[in-house]
């Protein structure tokens, strides 16, 4: 089983990952990394279906796969 984790400090804040999520799994957080950006976190994550739609949106590689 794979999970995808969320490294915050790539982050830049764009929203692409949070509009293209089918089901509305992200959002951003209030939550700032080191360079000042909003974070993006999983909102609802029991709504995840691991469509990996977020890792292949994201520009700056914030989303990796990991075994779990
Ligand atoms: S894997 Fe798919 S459903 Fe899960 S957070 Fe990413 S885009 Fe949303
Ligand atoms: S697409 Fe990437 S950089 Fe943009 S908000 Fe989502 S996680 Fe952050």
């Amino acid at each position: 089983m794979f999970e995808i984790k969320i490294l915050e400090e790539r982050c830049k804040s764009c929203g692409l990952c949070v509009h293209f999520c089918p089901k509305k799994v992200l959002d951003i957080s209030s939550k700032r990394n080191s360079h000042g950006y909003r974070v993006v976190y999983a909102k609802n994550p029991e709504k995840c279906t691991m469509c990996g739609i977020c890792y292949l949106v994201c520009p700056d590689v914030v989303f990796v796969k990991e075994e779990g």
